[in-house]
Formats: structure tokens, C-alpha cells, sequence
């Protein structure tokens, strides 16, 4: 009843207004905009700039839906939150965790004078994890192991249809930083350390979540691109730390996948970093959200600043002398919308009062802001209906297993996978083989009827397997439980240690990975190297299987272990998917979306390193990788024939062929990458750099021609006059089966 009231009341309200009026849905949203904001109160406008956090999510173990949020008194230092939202002094909310919190709170909206609609985000960063009984997808390290940006738009749009079901319309995602760190907590969540990988993953979660290639509207949720920008190679590895970067590497590396899934992509919003830039931090930093983003690229959406970051201008990066400077010079710079926090709404009223802020800078905002909720429909629906989305939960886990199986990448084998279905008694071991870490970071524990673990799925393949899981905890490896699982391993057939990291973000304890929390080295944590060593000592055909949101240099394992699975983050079916991929029902077809390096002492290990990079050696070790970028085993082989070269013009136009053939005696799908080298230019150039991959399935002894066009786009270097073009010359030609010289066949492309 109370539903079809508020249901009532919005359609009272639209039918009220007018034609020219801000309700007139016939009129285009930036009229729309207009029109209201010239009604609108300064405490109205300055209230639409802020963003609070849903009442339920700052419940504690929250998760579950809050009774009464008019009683949220206390809301992260943010007293009044309902009294708030009454007098029309919020805009928006991140995290609100249910529909039934959604619509008590668009529902508080119709008390105030204007009666504005909220426009609500959460970090939807793998499926909308953060609300109970959504699909929980692959993590986007996976994804972007998968090469398959088709299949991550598919998750995205299925993503957008919890989401809108969950009363949400903005999604905080893709998250496009270009990792260049695996010490950095968030690898996971990233599409790996290729700006042209990272571009076109971003490009099509953009397409995804917004649900058409032409921007966003009712029928999707709107994307964030976010952290603008460099976040991804923090000093030391650590989160929100500074960078200083060139403006050639800003360009070159950072900024690419920015332009993909803005410009190209459409997306209607952009987050702003934790970082500061050469000593600029981004949330104040008017070249880069000024001139670079809304002058040069002419981006015209969105941007809302990340957590709290306006404060930490002032109080964390000592860059500005108080808080009232913060929050005026991030309005300076162009950010629309504050996350989160006390004192914002206050401070920005006084300064445009006294004459510190200019009104038009407010009106600005506040005109981007209202047209973002005029074009996602939120004045006709605040909450989507939900038979515009309807429940497709079956059809969205077959996707999220359909994703699993892409995602991993088989390291090495020596023979021992694919598993017989009689290979005798298998041992599951490690604290990761029956826990929720599979699911990734940004998920909220969900129902263990919903989630297939990795024990859950090889017990289904081999009903008589023993497993012996630590409580999903890695802290409970100790010398006990180690003794315990060595004698199990003595007496088992097969041993299978699921071991790796744990991002399990509301279980507070034992999280090696994930936002915040970085490490100083990339071995096993805890004593899961002993673990692994107890294990193997008992001399059975062993199998590694990692669950982890960053690379592992587990050069140990490497020489010792029998076969190694990089499973990543796979959601939550990745138990089935590890289990078929173990059994051979699913031909592991993965590639590493970055470099697994030899040791932590070696960062940054990235695959498109400048010549110099390895002219000498490091003393008493091996220099380089220890899984090249691009690399990936299958249960079949390839082959790849010498290529071809069709040149069309001197500029730079050209495409090259060869014939591909499955040569194993399984059907299998290779990732063909086409690498490009700038041989001399005005600039050193990296060794080679990605411009192409193509995912192509071969049954056994069959073969397939694959052609990548070339075109003077891909040849571009940004060269000594800090303009772009190609410069004419010899360029290096790579296609091959990873990043790995001697994975890849060359020929010469010649510019004049
Ligand atoms: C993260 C953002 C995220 C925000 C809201 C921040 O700490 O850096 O990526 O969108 O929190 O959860």
C-alpha cells in the first residue's frame, strides 16, 4: 500500500507541472536543468553537491536493512541525515544497501520544498557485491585475463539490472588505473598494466553498465570512470600515496583509458584520485580536471571526489591551510559532488556568502548534477519499477560461471592436469579452498548457498575428495595444522592446495588484499609457503591453485609444484569453473593481463619497459619475469605460422596475416596478440607495446587465417615536441601467443 502511495505521489507531482515546466519530460534534460535551477534556493543548489553514506551501511555488520533510518542520527560524523534530506540539503548517497532503504529515502525527498530526487552510487565493481543476494562476478583482474571485453559488457549490463533493481542508478566503476605496482592492494580490481587492454576493458564496462553506446539513460545505470588519474603506481606500492609522473607517461600510459570510456565509451561521470600528481593533488588539480579533462578532451559529465580526499588536501596531503581552502579549491577545479562527510555544505554556503567562491561555479555543478538525474529518468522514477528490470538471477550466474572459466590462467603443467576422474584420493588443502575470498573485494559475505567454494566444486567432480580448510583462515597455517595436512598428504593420491590471498573486506580479520591494503612483499602471506613446501614433501602428484587479487612471485612453486592454476577472484560460481578447468571439462584459455614478477625487488616488472630498462643485470639472480605479460597454458597447443605483411600505403595503413592451428589433440582457444615497436623515434620507445589480441577457438588440427589491421593510430608516439604523430621509419612487427620475445614472430613495417 505504502508503495503504490509513493508511486502516487510522484505521478501527482508530475501530472502538477505544467508544460515548461522542470517536470516536462518532453523538454531535453539540460533545459530541464535549467529551469529548476533557477528556482532553486543557494542552501538548495550547495545541497545537491553533497553525498552521504546509506544509513544501513554504516550499521555495524551491516548488510542488513536498518528499521528506522529517520533515526540514523549519527551517520559517520553526518548527524541528521533524514532532517537533512527533508529540508532538500543532500543530492546523493553511496551504499545504500537495499530497495526498501532506497525508497525511504526518495520517499524523505517529497518533504522538501522542491522535492529533487537522490541519485544514489555504490561500488558496483564485479557485479553489485555490496548488496546480499546479487550476482558476484569475476574480480576485473580476471576479466582482463579473459581478453574477452564482450563478455564483461554482458556482466556490467546484467550489473546494471541488480542495481536498478536495488533502487541504485550509478555505479562507481570501471575502475580504470593502470596497475604498474602489484604491491598495491587493489590489482584486483583493475584491468591489469596495459593502458590498450585497460582501454578496451573500460570502454566496454562502460557500454555495459550504461546499457547502449551513446551515454546513459533510464534504461541502464550510469558508469564512473575512475581514479583520475596515476593512482595505480603509488610510491612504495601504497595506496593514495603520491606520484610523480612525466607528462609524456601521464599521456601515454594513464590518461589512455580515461579518453576510451569518457569519450569513446560515453560514460557520464569521473572520479578524481586519492593521489597527488607532481605534487598537485588531484582533487584540487585544476590542469588536470580543468583544462586537460573538460577543455582538452571536452568531457562534459560528472565528477564526484572520491572518500573524503577534498579534506585530505588539507589534512593528510598538507597542501592547503584549511578545510574552507579544500573545499573552494576543489569547486575551483571542477569537482561536482562531495563524498561524504561533515562540514562541506557549511563551509561552500559561506564562501559563495562572502564572495570567496564564485556562484557560478556552484550553478555549474549543480546544473551538471540535475541533468544527470533528468537523463537517468529519476524525477519520473527515483526507484526503478521492477518490471522494467526483471529478476534474471539464473541467467546472470550462468554468466558469472561462463566468466569464471575465461578468467584463469594455467602457469604451468608438466602433465599432471587435466585430472583423471580415477586418479584416487584427492586432499584439498589451504585456507583459501573453502572461503568467500573467491568472491573479491567490494562484496559483502554472501549466502554460502549462493556461492560455490573451491572445495564445493572439485567434492562435486570427485565426490570422495578430503578437505581440510583452515577455517578460511590463513592465520590458523601453524605448525599444528601444517604437521596435520603433511600426514593427510602422505596418505592422498593427489594433493590440491588452494592457498593465495584473502580479500574478504567485511570479515575484518586476516585480509591480505583488496583496497588498503598493500604489501611489502609478493609471497605467500602468512606461512603458506611452508604449507605448501609440508605438502609437497609428500612427494604425490601436487597441484598449486591461487586465489589471489595480485601476482605472486612463487618462484619456489614453480620449480617444485606440478601444475599451477592462477584462478584470481573468480565470483561467486569460480569454485565450479576451478573444478572444470581441474578436471578438463574446461581448456584453461586465460592470459596475465600483467607481469608476474621474479621478486618484489624488481618492481616495476611491466612488459613495455624502455630499452635500456635491462641493459644490466641484477647480481645473483635471475633479471626479468617470471610470467610474462600475455602468457597463458592450455591443455592443447598452438602454432603459429610465419606471417605476412600486406603494406596499403607508406603512412602506416597495412595489415598482417597468419594461419593459427590447434596442433594439440584437444579443442582449445589461444589469445593472438599483436605487439607493435617503434624502432627510433624522437623519444625512446618501449619494446613493444600491445595493439591487438583476438580470441580465436580451434577444434583439434584445425586452423584459422587471422589478419590484424595496422593503421597510423596504432603507430603514434607522442614524440621530443610533446606533440603526437607517427615518425617516419622502420616499426617492428610482434604477433604470438604472449609478450615473451621468444613467444612472438616478427616482420618490419616501414613509414616514410
Ligand atoms: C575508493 C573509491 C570508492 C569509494 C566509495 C574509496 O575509498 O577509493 O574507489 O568508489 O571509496 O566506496
Amino acid at each position: 500500500m505504502k508503495k503504490i502511495l509513493y508511486a502516487a505521489a510522484i505521478a501527482l507531482l508530475a501530472a502538477s507541472c505544467g508544460p515548461g515546466d522542470h517536470m516536462d519530460s518532453s523538454l531535453p534534460a539540460e533545459q530541464r536543468a535549467q529551469i529548476l535551477l533557477d528556482k532553486m534556493t543557494l542552501e538548495e543548489k550547495v545541497g545537491q553537491m553533497c553525498m552521504y553514506v546509506g544509513p544501513c551501511y554504516v550499521e555495524p555488520g551491516h548488510g542488513s536493512a536498518r528499521k528506522n533510518i529517520d533515526a540514523s542520527d549519527e551517520n559517520l560524523g553526518n548527524p541528521d541525515i533524514a532532517g537533512k534530506v527533508r529540508r532538500g540539503e543532500v543530492g546523493s548517497f553511496l551504499h545504500v544497501l537495499t530497495r526498501d532503504e532506497a525508497v525511504s529515502l526518495q520517499k524523505m525527498t517529497l518533504d522538501s520544498r522542491l522535492q529533487i530526487p537522490l541519485l544514489i552510487g555504490i561500488d558496483a565493481i564485479h557485479g553489485c557485491g555490496l548488496v546480499a543476494g546479487c550476482t558476484v562476478y569475476p574480480t576485473n583482474i580476471g576479466m582482463a585475463a579473459s581478453f574477452d571485453p564482450e563478455m564483461l559488457e554482458k556482466i556490467c549490463s546484467e550489473t546494471a539490472v541488480d542495481m536498478r533493481r536495488s533502487g541504485v542508478p550509478w555505479t562507481f566503476a570501471p575502475n580504470v588505473d593502470v596497475t604498474r605496482d602489484p604491491r598495491w592492494g587493489r590489482v584486483g580490481e583493475t584491468f591489469g598494466e596495459d593502458p590498450y587492454l585497460v582501454s578496451e576493458m573500460g570502454k566496454h564496462a562502460v557500454w555495459g553498465f550504461q546499457r547502449s553506446r551513446d551515454g546513459y539513460g533510464p534504461d541502464g545505470v550510469m558508469a564512473c570512470v575512475k581514479h583520475l588519474i596515476a593512482g595505480g603506481q603509488p610510491n612504495g606500492g601504497i595506496n593514495a600515496a603520491p606520484m610523480d609522473v612525466s607528462e609524456g607517461q601521464l599521456r601515454e600510459i594513464y590518461l589512455p583509458p580515461f579518453e576510451a570510456a569518457l569519450l569513446e565509451g560515453n560514460a557520464g561521470s569521473v572520479m578524481a584520485a586519492h593521489n597527488e600528481i607532481n605534487g598537485i593533488p588531484c582533487h584540487g588539480n585544476k590542469w588536470l580536471l580543468r583544462d586537460l579533462l573538460r577543455g582538452e578532451l571536452g568531457y562534459k559529465g560528472l565528477c564526484v571526489s572520491d572518500w573524503m580526499d577534498i579534506e585530505r588536501m588539507h589534512l593528510f596531503h598538507h597542501w592547503l591551510p584549511s578545510l574552507d581552502e579544500a573545499f573552494k579549491v576543489s569547486v575551483e577545479a571542477g569537482v561536482d559532488i562531495h563524498m561524504q562527510g561533515p562540514d562541506y555544505f557549511e563551509s561552500i554556503i559561506d564562501g559563495v556568502q562572502s564572495g570567496r567562491i564564485p556562484e557560478r561555479m556552484v550553478d555549474e555543478a549543480v546544473l551538471r548534477i540535475l541533468e544527470v538525474k533528468f537523463r537517468l529518468g529519476l524525477f519520473e522514477k527515483p526507484v526503478a519499477d521492477l518490471e522494467d528490470f526483471p529478476d534474471c538471477r539464473a541467467q546472470h550466474r550462468q554468466t558469472a560461471l561462463e566468466a569464471a572459466r575465461e578468467t584463469i590462467v594455467l602457469l604451468d603443467n608438466d602433465g599432471t592436469l587435466p585430472l583423471k576422474p580415477d586418479c584416487g584420493h584427492i586432499f584439498v588443502c589451504g585456507p583459501n579452498a573453502d572461503s568467500q575470498t573467491i568472491l573479491g573485494d567490494w562484496a559483502v559475505p554472501q549466502d554460502d548457498d549462493d556461492v560455490v567454494t573451491a572445495w564445493e566444486g572439485i567434492s562435486a567432480e570427485w565426490p570422495g575428495a578430503e578437505v581440510m580448510g583452515f577455517d578460511g583462515m590463513i592465520e590458523h597455517v601453524d605448525d599444528a595444522t601444517i604437521a596435520e595436512a603433511a600426514q593427510k598428504a602422505r596418505r592422498a593420491d593427489v594433493n590440491i592446495l588452494v592457498l593465495g590471498e584473502n580479500t574478504e573486506r567485511y570479515s575484518v580479520n586476516g585480509r591480505t588484499t583488496g583496497e588498503n591494503c598493500d604489501r611489502d612483499n609478493l609471497d605467500l602471506p602468512g606461512r603458506q609457503q611452508e604449507l605448501l613446501e609440508a605438502v609437497c614433501a609428500a612427494g604425490k602428484p601436487t597441484v598449486l591453485v591461487l586465489l589471489n587479487g595480485r601476482p605472486l612471485s612463487l618462484v619456489w612453486a614453480k620449480e617444485h609444484v606440478n601444475a599451477i592454476v592462477e584462478a584470481w577472484e573468480p565470483g561467486m560460481l569460480g569454485g565450479r569453473a576451478i573444478a572444470e578447468v581441474l578436471c578438463g571439462k574446461v581448456n584453461p584459455s586465460g592470459k596475465l593481463p600483467l607481469t608476474v614478477p621474479w621478486n618484489v625487488g624488481q618492481i616495476p616488472t611491466v612488459y613495455n619497459y624502455k630499452p635500456m630498462q635491462y641493459s644490466r643485470k641484477f647480481v645473483w639472480t635471475h633479471t626479468g619475469y617470471l610470467y610474462p605479460f600475455g602468457f597463458g597454458l592450455s591443455y592443447t597447443t598452438f602454432e603459429y605460422g610465419e606471417p605476412s605483411i600486406e603494406v596499403k600505403d607508406g603512412k602506416g595503413n597495412a595489415s598482417v596475416s597468419f594461419t593459427l592451428t590447434n596442433t594439440g589433440g584437444v579443442a582449445g582457444t589461444e589469445v593472438a596478440q599483436l605487439y607493435i615497436r617503434d624502432d627510433y623515434a624522437s623519444v625512446t620507445r618501449p619494446v613493444k607495446e600491445l595493439k591487438g589480441f583476438r580470441k580465436v577457438a580451434l577444434e583439434p588440427g584445425e586452423s584459422r587465417d587471422v589478419t590484424f589491421d595496422i593503421n597510423p593510430d596504432m603507430l603514434k608516439c607522442r614524440g621530443a615536441d610533446g606533440k603526437w604523430s607517427v615518425e617516419p621509419g622502420d616499426f617492428t612487427i610482434m604477433v604470438g601467443s604472449s609478450s615473451a620475445d621468444e613467444d612472438l614472430k616478427t616482420l618490419k613495417l616501414t613509414v616514410e
